[in-house]
């Protein structure tokens, strides 16, 4: 039986008092001591060599989130279902935003081929998938989106696009707004704020300006009222090193913003967390926040969220017909794993429910706070059903 002896410590790392947990094997940590285990994790991270000899114990190395999954009766983290394909069309995209963990952008090449898309096509009525979700980049700008979109809807498969709305102002894009209701396909649209300094200064000058265009347009088209069939959700990112307010309180201050000030109306607001990958990574790092960031996700792990994560019920696949567990595992090319195919060409019907998930550190990214994943926040989900 693992016998457990705490005490408090001042550290040099964090001048903080800081309760050290010594125990025989650290992976039997349970869930009422993750709050002093994230504390040891927060260490770990920002001084792992002084932390080592400041105690007795072995700090854990590598998966940092597998660990705090055991601690919550969650390992391995496994799928209960698979309602949901994700299909990662491209990179291409007009836009190239600082938070973006795709790290699309105008001069990506990346774009699927229609025989992939056919190939997507037959594994998604194969398993009865009644959502598919299209990403990119911007995945309207792959030549051959209609036809999916079409041979989606033709099937009765309910169809979300992620759109960043602003591609729709370009030439030969302007009547897919039109296209997009015919089909009555859902649209999530990027709004980070509803200011136009905060938008511009995450996503490009004159993006703003253009969403709000854009938004109207759909509103006119019948998107965003209540009771529509059109849906049109928006999705708030913190603008840095943040978590996400509350996404009841946002979606309120935004549903009363854009109707006072620009007399438009939305569904949902999806809160999501920045991810610690790609670009905003990237600018993590050269800022010299990227540790910080980690420790706050990781002292924010929410054992709650943690049953929720989105790769429990969906795949992701990639331009190239690569399978993952989800889109961000997809941007750090890790595969699907542990017995589950990794490529369509290998797939076999029933092969993703009850898979073992690949998991990482990047992980926190889901699990902290009220949690997050493409559809907004997790845990609120769960309080919801109660
Ligand atoms: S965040 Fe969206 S709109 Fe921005 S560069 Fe990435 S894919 Fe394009
Ligand atoms: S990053 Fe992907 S694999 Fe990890 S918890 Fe989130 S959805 Fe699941």
């Amino acid at each position: 039986m693992t016998k457990y002896n705490s005490r408090n410590r001042i550290t040099k790392a964090s001048n903080k008092p800081v309760r050290i947990i010594e125990c025989d094997d650290i992976l039997d940590i349970k869930e009422h001591h993750v709050i002093e285990y994230s504390w040891v994790l927060q260490l770990e991270f920002r001084s792992f060599k002084r932390l080592e000899n400041m105690i007795d114990i072995k700090p854990p190395r590598g998966n940092n989130f597998d660990r705090l999954l055991r601690a919550s009766g969650l390992y391995p983290l496994q799928a209960k279902t698979l309602d949901t394909i994700q299909i990662n069309v491209g990179k291409l995209c007009n836009q190239a935003c600082l938070h973006c963990h795709v790290e699309a952008g105008p001069r990506r090449t990346e774009i699927m081929s229609k025989d992939i898309m056919a190939k997507c096509l037959n594994i998604i009525k194969s398993e009865g998938v009644s959502n598919v979700e299209l990403t990119g980049g911007a995945p309207e700008m792959n030549p051959h989106f209609r036809w999916l979109v079409s041979e989606l809807r033709n099937n009765d498969i309910l169809v979300k696009v992620r759109s960043n709305l602003s591609i729709m102002l370009e030439p030969n894009f302007t009547d897919l707004p039109e296209f997009l209701k015919n089909n009555l396909v859902e649209i999530i649209a990027s709004m980070p704020c509803y200011t136009r300094e905060n938008v511009d200064n995450q996503r490009g000058r004159g993006v703003f300006e253009k969403t709000i265009k854009m938004l109207r347009i759909f509103n006119e088209l019948g998107y965003g009222g209540s009771g529509s069939p059109l849906l049109l959700n928006l999705v708030y990112n913190p603008g840095g090193a943040s978590l996400p307010g509350d996404q009841i309180s946002l979606e309120n201050d935004y549903r009363n913003i854009l109707i006072e000030r620009f007399g438009i109306e939305f569904n949902n607001l999806f809160a999501i967390t920045n991810m610690p990958i790609g670009r905003f990574k990237n600018n993590l790092i050269s800022d010299g926040t990227y540790d910080k960031y980690m420790n706050l996700l990781v002292e924010s792990f929410n054992s709650r969220s943690a049953q929720q994560v989105m790769c429990r019920n969906l795949i992701s696949i990639s331009w190239d017909g690569k399978i993952y567990d989800c889109d961000f595992n997809q941007m750090l090319d890790l595969a699907c794993d542990h017995g589950a195919p990794s490529h369509i060409v290998n797939y076999t019907p029933g092969a993703m429910v009850n898979r073992r998930i690949v998991t990482g550190n990047h992980c926190f990214g889901c699990t902290a706070g009220a949690g997050s994943s493409c559809s907004g926040a997790l845990a609120i989900k769960i309080d919801a059903r109660k």
